[in-house]
C-alpha cells in the first residue's frame, strides 16, 4: 500500500489509530489478523434442546424484569421461547436495558447456557430485538483493543480480504514437502477465506482447537517467515567482521584458571571451549550463554574476557541492575586485578549514580585502554563511553535488556586500520534456561551453549509450599535459621501495576518482621531507594551483619550471597515459575542444607484455585531449570522467556510451539533452502508476514 499523497491525507478516525497501534496497517496485515473464535449467530435453539455449558441463541418474549439486591444489584430478566423458560442476569446495566427488555418485549439473545439452583441462566448475553435476518456463516471474533468495536474490525478484515495480494510465495517444491507435514492442501487464499468466514456447517471444535488444515497451512507460514528472518539476521551478521582472539599457552585465561578457588566443572570447560573457539574466529560471536541460577556463568564470562585482553582488547560486562553490577566488578577485580596489574591495567567501573569525577576519571581510563576490563548498567553503552578497543561485549541477563541497548553496545567498536567497520563479539547470559522449541523458533540466529551441571558440593534446596494462615511458624523457622548464624531472603508480594502498594506492603513486612525477631538486624530493600541506600543495605547483607533481608522482586536477580540458606516467597501464587526458580536459585549457594517458603495466599475466604495449587507443588518436585521452563511455557507462552526481545521482535501470533514442533521442523529446513534457492520469494514472504518488524531481529 502506498502512502497517500499529503494533500488528501485525512487524519485518522480513532478506531484507525487503534487498528495501527495493533500494527494493522496495511491489506495484508488485515487479512492475517484472523479471529480468536467464532459466534454461531446462524441458528435458533430451543431451550429445550439446548444442554447446559453450550453457546445458544434463543429467541423468545419477556416474561418478568426485576431488579434484586441480594446478594448484590442485579437485573433478573425471565424469557419464555415456548419450549421453557430461562433468567437474563446482569450485574451492570443501564436504563436501556430495562426499556428494550420490557415485559412483552421479544428478544433475541446469545450466550452460554448454564443450569442451575434456581433454573437456568444466560449471565451477561447479547441481545437485541427479536426478528431480523440470520447470517449465513459463523461470526468471526477478532482480537482487539477497546478503542476498537468488533464489528468495525470485521467490516475492515473483509475489506481488505477481498483487496489484499495473496498469491503464493511459497514455491511448489515447498508446498510439496509441506503437504506431507500437514493435511490437506490449502492455497493461502482458501485458508484465509475459510478461517475468516466459515460457513454454518463447520465444526465449531475442529476450527478452535487450531488442528484444521486451513489453520495448519498459516502456522506453517508464520513460522517460515520467522525463520527466514533470522537465518536473513544470522548471514548478514555473518558478513560482518571481529577482531580475531586467539587463545595462548600460558596466558591470562591460564593464569586466571590458577588462581582460582575451585576448578571448572565439566560443563563449564565444555562451553569455555566453545566460547574460545568463537573468538579466535574473524566473524563476531552471537552467543546465548544459558545455565541455571548458580551454575557458575561468572566464571566463564571472566575467562572470556581473559581472552579478550590477552589479546589486547578491551571487554565491557553490562548487568541489568546496579547491584548486579556491583556483585560482578567485586568478583572480577578480585580476580582479575593482580593479574593485571603487572600489565599495568585495570578494571573500571561505571553506574548512572556515579559522581562525576569518579565517572570522569573511569571515562578517561576507558578512552586511554587502561581499562581493560569494563563493569556497570546501562551506563556502558552511553555516548560519552569511548572505548580504545573493545573486542568482546558481554551482557549477563539479556532478556532484561532491549533491542535498542543491545545495538548499541554493539556499536562501540569503530572501524580497524584498514578502515572496514568492525564489531565486537557479543556473549548473552541467562539464568532462564530456554525450552528446546523456544530456542530453535525464537532464537534461531544465535549460538546457545547451556552449563547443564551445578558446581559440586550444593545441597538440594527443599522447597514447601504452605498457606499464609501458618505465617507464625514461618518467622519461628527464620528464626532458628538466623540463631545458627544463617541468614534469610524474605521476597515481597509483586503487586502488578502499583509500585506504591508493592512498596506499602514490603514495608509492613519489614515492620512485622523487626518486631518479632528481636535482636535481628532486618534490612529493606527496594526499587525506589537510592543507589547509594540499596548499596548500603545489600553490602550488609552480604557482609553477613543482617539477618534478615526483605526486599520487593524483580530487581535483584542474580545475587550471591553463598550463606543464605532460608528463602521465603510471599504470595509465590503470583509469580511465574521460572521466576520463583530464579529466586529460588538465590539460597543453596552454600554448603548448608537450604529451604524454600513458597507462601500462598488464599483468595477472601476461598481456597486457592487448583491450576495455581499445581504450579506450585510442581516447584516443590523439582529443581531442574529446564523442566520448570518447560511447564511454564506450557503454562503462561512464550513472553516469559523472551523478556525484552517480544517488545521488538515478532512474536508468534499463531503457532503454539508446544503443540506445532513438526511445522517448525518443517520452516527450519524450509528457510536454507528458500533463501538459497527463491531468495526473491523469501523476501516477499518476510515482507508479507513481518512487515518492517523484522528489523529487531537483528539485534
Ligand atoms: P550464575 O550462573 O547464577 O551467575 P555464579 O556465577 O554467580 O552463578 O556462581 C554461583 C556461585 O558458584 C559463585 O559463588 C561462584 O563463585 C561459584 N562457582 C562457580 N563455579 C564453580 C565451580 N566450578 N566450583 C565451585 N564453585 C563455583
Ligand atoms: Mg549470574
Amino acid at each position: 500500500m502506498t502512502a497517500p499523497a499529503p494533500a488528501d491525507r485525512k487524519p485518522l478516525s480513532a478506531p484507525q489509530k487503534a487498528m495501527h497501534k495493533l500494527g494493522l496497517v496495511r491489506d495484508i496485515d488485515l487479512a492475517l489478523h484472523l479471529p480468536l473464535r467464532y459466534e454461531d449467530e446462524t441458528r435458533i435453539v430451543k431451550l429445550r434442546d439446548a444442554r447446559d455449558g453450550q453457546m445458544v441463541q434463543i429467541e423468545g418474549t419477556v416474561t418478568d424484569v426485576e431488579v434484586t439486591y441480594r446478594p448484590r444489584r442485579q437485573l433478573l430478566v425471565t424469557l419464555d421461547d415456548g419450549s421453557d423458560t430461562c433468567t437474563l442476569r446482569f450485574f451492570s446495566f443501564y436504563p436501556s436495558h430495562q426499556k428494550t427488555l420490557a415485559v412483552g418485549a421479544r428478544i433475541r439473545a446469545r450466550g452460554e447456557l448454564r443450569g442451575g439452583f434456581v433454573g437456568r441462566t444466560l449471565l451477561h448475553p447479547a441481545f437485541k430485538l427479536a426478528g431480523g435476518e440470520l447470517p449465513d456463516a459463523l461470526t468471526p471474533v477478532y482480537p482487539t483493543s477497546a478503542q476498537l468495536p468488533q464489528p468495525y474490525l470485521r467490516k475492515a478484515v473483509a475489506g481488505a480480504l477481498g483487496r489484499a495480494d495473496l498469491s503464493e510465495t511459497l514455491p511448489p517444491e515447498l508446498l510439496r514437502s509441506l503437504g506431507e507435514v500437514v493435511r490437506g492442501s490449502w492455497t493461502l487464499r482458501q485458508a484465509l477465506q475459510y478461517l475468516h468466514h466459515p460457513g454454518p456447517d463447520v465444526s465449531l471444535d475442529a476450527l478452535e482447537d487450531r488442528s484444521h488444515p486451513a489453520w495448519q497451512r498459516l502456522k506453517a507460514e508464520e513460522l517460515l517467515a520467522q525463520q527466514l528472518a533470522q537465518f536473513t539476521a544470522k548471514r548478514e551478521r555473518d558478513a560482518l567482521r571481529a577482531p580475531a582472539l586467539p587463545t595462548r599457552a600460558g596466558g591470562l585465561p591460564e593464569q586466571l584458571l590458577g588462581v582460582l578457588p575451585f576448578g571448572l566443572t565439566a560443563a563449564q570447560r565444555r562451553v569455555s571451549e566453545e566460547i574460545a573457539r568463537d573468538l579466535s574466529r574473524t566473524v563476531p560471536m552471537h552467543r546465548l550463554l544459558q545455565g541455571d541460577v548458580g551454575s557458575g556463568k561468572t566464571v566463564v564470562a571472566a575467562l572470556a574476557a581473559a581472552i579478550a585482553i590477552d589479546a589486547g582488547w578491551q571487554c565491557a560486562l553490562m548487568a541489568p541492575t546496579e547491584i548486579l553490577a556491583e556483585q560482578h566488578f567485586g568478583k572480577l577485580v578480585g580476580w582479575l586485578e593482580p593479574l593485571l596489574a603487572p600489565l599495568g591495567k585495570r578494571v573500571a567501573w561505571l553506574t548512572g549514580s556515579q559522581k562525576k569525577k569518579q565517572r570522569q576519571e573511569m571515562l578517561d581510563l576507558i578512552a586511554s585502554g587502561e581499562a581493560a576490563l569494563v563493569v556497570g548498567t546501562h551506563a556502558v553503552i552511553q555516548d560519552q563511553v569511548q572505548f580504545k578497543n573493545l573486542a568482546l561485549a558481554l551482557i549477563d541477563e539479556q532478556h532484561r535488556f532491549g533491542v535498542a541497548q543491545r545495538l548499541a553496545l554493539r556499536s562501540k567498536l569503530g572501524a580497524d586500520e584498514q578502515g572496514a567497520a568492525q564489531e565486537p563479539h557479543l556473549l548473552m547470559m541467562t539464568a532462564t534456561p530456554i525450552p528446546r522449541t523456544l530456542a530453535m523458533s525464537y532464537y534461531a540466529d544465535l549460538d546457545v551453549s547451556t552449563i547443564d551441571e551445578l558446581p559440586p558440593g550444593r545441597t538440594p534446596i527443599v522447597t514447601k509450599v504452605v498457606s499464609d494462615s501458618r505465617r507464625a511458624e514461618v518467622i519461628e523457622r527464620i528464626r532458628a535459621q538466623v540463631a545458627q548464624g544463617r541468614q534469610v531472603y524474605w521476597v515481597c508480594p509483586l503487586i502488578e501495576e502499583s509500585e506504591a502498594l508493592d512498596l506499602s506492603n514490603a514495608t509492613a513486612t519489614h515492620a512485622e518482621l523487626s518486631e518479632a525477631l528481636p535482636g535481628v538486624l532486618v534490612g529493606l530493600l527496594h526499587s525506589r531507594m537510592a543507589p547509594a541506600e540499596k548499596k548500603a543495605v545489600m553490602s550488609m547483607f552480604s557482609g553477613g551483619q543482617m539477618g534478615v533481608l526483605v526486599s520487593t522482586t524483580v530487581i535483584e536477580v542474580g545475587v550471591d550471597v553463598p550463606n543464605a540458606s532460608l528463602m521465603v516467597i510471599e504470595h509465590a501464587e503470583r509469580f511465574g515459575l521460572s521466576q520463583l526458580h530464579q529466586l529460588r536459585g538465590r539460597v543453596g549457594r552454600g554448603a548448608a542444607a537450604s529451604a524454600c517458603v513458597l507462601m500462598y495466599t488464599p483468595p477472601d475466604g476461598g481456597r486457592l484455585g487448583e491450576t495455581a495449587r499445581e504450579r506450585l507443588r510442581a516447584m516443590a518436585e523439582t529443581n531442574d531449570g529446564f523442566e520448570i521452563a518447560r511447564r511454564d511455557l506450557e503454562i503462561r507462552g512464550p513472553g516469559e522467556f523472551l523478556g525484552a526481545r517480544q517488545s521488538g521482535a515478532p512474536l508468534l501470533r499463531f503457532a503454539d510451539l508446544t503443540t506445532d514442533g513438526h511445522l517448525l521442523d518443517w520452516a527450519r529446513e524450509a528457510a536454507p533452502w528458500m533463501l538459497a534457492h527463491r531468495p526473491v520469494q523469501a523476501e516477499q514472504h518476510i515482507a508479507r508476514w513481518l512487515g518492517t518488524r523484522s528489523a529487531y531481529l537483528k539485534a
